[in-house]
This record gives structure tokens, C-alpha cells and sequence, in this order.
């Protein structure tokens, strides 16, 4: 069945309003609220901090540890409370999305906590969470190449588009086979190096070339409201 029109009268190319402000946890020794409408997520970063069990240290380098979670009343249909297999798997990209941006040289043997908090969720938890403990990364004041970048893009109905909604990642062909394609994507925006990238579905090589360069485009975006967020955050503490 084509996709002509998206559920909610975007553009194909388009992200949903985006919203980002950093020091909202004053505890934190970095913190930020990153959303994509009504999917919104914060971060809060602490450490560097030796790690503890000692085993567990690397001499040459430290090491982020992420964990990301989703209220029980993020959704709908509450989600049961506690750790399960689908955030130990976002936990763990995304401490992989986030490692080449900060330079984790400088700590060795330490770790930097990162939490991940989803306030509301409607897809795109993931990507939301990257780019608001990325400004939480950088709010904390630690040594980063770059930041990171993140959004999701995917072939619905036949049709490419970008930063997903729930009923756009559900969408069922004429017959009721579910045939959407869902590719979280995370650049590091200045060097354009890919730092996560997901595929859940079908889609040609080709179409993942063009997706990969819509993503990029909306990035690019992102990273722009990322800066100004921080520009205007520390001209604040002068
Ligand atoms: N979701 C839900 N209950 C859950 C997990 C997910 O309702 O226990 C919804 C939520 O809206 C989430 C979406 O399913 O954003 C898509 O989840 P997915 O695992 O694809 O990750 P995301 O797109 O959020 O990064």
C-alpha cells in the first residue's frame, strides 16, 4: 500500500519539533532534555569516576556506562518497570554510539555514568536519548571530538522518511503484514563518521544510501540546535 501523506501532515523529509535544553538535573555533573515532540527523553552524565570492580578498569582507557530506561508511563500500555532485554540492547548501542566522541584516553581506568531517562515515548526513544546524553556529555564539560547525532530513518509504504512515529514503525500493507523499515541512525556530525546505524526490515542498497543521506541531512539539523543549546547555556554562566 503507498504512503502518500504521513500520519501526522510532515514532510517525508522532515523531523518532528525538536526541543533541547542542558543543566535540567542540578545534581549531575552534566545534564540535558532532548525532544522529538512528543517523544522525550533526558540524560544525566556523572564522573569521570574511578571504576569499581577494579577488574573491570582499562589502563589506557575509560569507559562510558550507559543505562537507558523508559518511564511506566511513557507509553499507553505501561511498561513494566525495571531493566529488561530491549534496554540492556539500547543501553549498550548507545554507550557504543556515544564512546568515539569523548576522548576516553584522558580517563583511564575511570567510567563516566550515563543515564538515559524516556518521559514519553512514540519511536524514537533511542536516537531522542544519543542526542540528549550527547549535550549532557558535553554540559559536563568533558573533552569531546564532536557530538553525536541522531535519528531515525525509514521505507514506509515504499516511501523513505525521516525521525519515525509509532503508527509510521506499525504500518501494515493492504493484506496486514507489517512492512515498515526502521534504521536508527548517529553521526559525529563534523568529522561525518557513523556512530550507530540499525536496520530493522527490508530495503535495497540503494535505498539505504539515500536513506543514509537523509539521515545525515537531519543530523546535520540536530547538530545545529545541539550547539546553540550549549552556546546559549554557557553564555548564560558568564
Ligand atoms: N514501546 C512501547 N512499550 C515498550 C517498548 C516500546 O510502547 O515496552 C513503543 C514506544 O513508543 C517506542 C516504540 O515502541 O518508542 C518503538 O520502540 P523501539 O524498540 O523500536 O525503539 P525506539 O524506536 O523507541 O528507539
Amino acid at each position: 500500500m503507498p504512503y502518500t501523506k504521513r500520519f501526522d501532515g510532515r514532510k517525508f523529509d522532515e523531523t518532528r519539533k525538536i526541543e533541547a535544553k542542558v543543566g535540567v538535573i542540578e545534581k549531575a555533573d552534566g545534564s540535558a532534555y532532548f525532544a522529538f515532540g512528543d517523544t522525550k527523553a533526558i540524560a544525566a552524565v556523572y564522573g569521570p569516576r574511578t571504576l569499581f570492580p577494579q577488574h573491570l578498569q582499562n589502563p589506557v582507557k575509560g569507559r562510558i556506562r550507559c543505562n537507558y530506561d523508559m518511564m511506566s508511563f511513557s507509553v499507553s500500555e505501561r511498561k513494566r518497570p525495571g531493566p529488561g532485554r530491549r534496554g540492556q540492547e539500547i543501553s549498550h548501542v548507545t554507550e557504543k554510539a556515544l564512546e568515539p566522541a569523548v576522548k576516553l584516553d584522558n580517563f583511564p581506568n575511570c567510567v563516566i555514568e550515563v543515564y538515559i531517562l524516556i518521559l514519553q515515548a512514540n519511536a524514537g526513544t533511542r536516537t531522542a536519548g544519543i542526542n540528549a546524553a550527547s549535550l549532557a556529555l558535553a554540559h559536563a564539560g568533558l573533552p569531546m571530538i564532536d557530538l553525536v547525532s541522531s535519528v531515525s530513518v525509514g521505507k514506509i509504504g515504499g516511501k523513505l522518511c525521516v525521525d519515525l512515529i509509532k503508527e509510521e514503525e506499525d504500518f501494515k500493507e493492504k493484506n496486514g503484514e507489517k512492512s515498515a523499515t526502521d534504521i536508527p541512525v548517529a553521526f559525529l556530525p563534523r568529522l561525518g563518521k557513523v556512530s550507530l546505524l540499525q536496520l530493522d526490515g527490508k530495503i535495497s542498497s540503494k535505498e539505504l544510501s539515500e536513506a543514509l543521506e537523509m539521515a545525515q541531512e537531519s543530523c546535520n539539523k540536530i547538530y545545529e540546535v545541539q550547539k546553540r543549546t550549549l552556546k546559549e547555556a554557557f553564555k548564560e554562566w558568564k
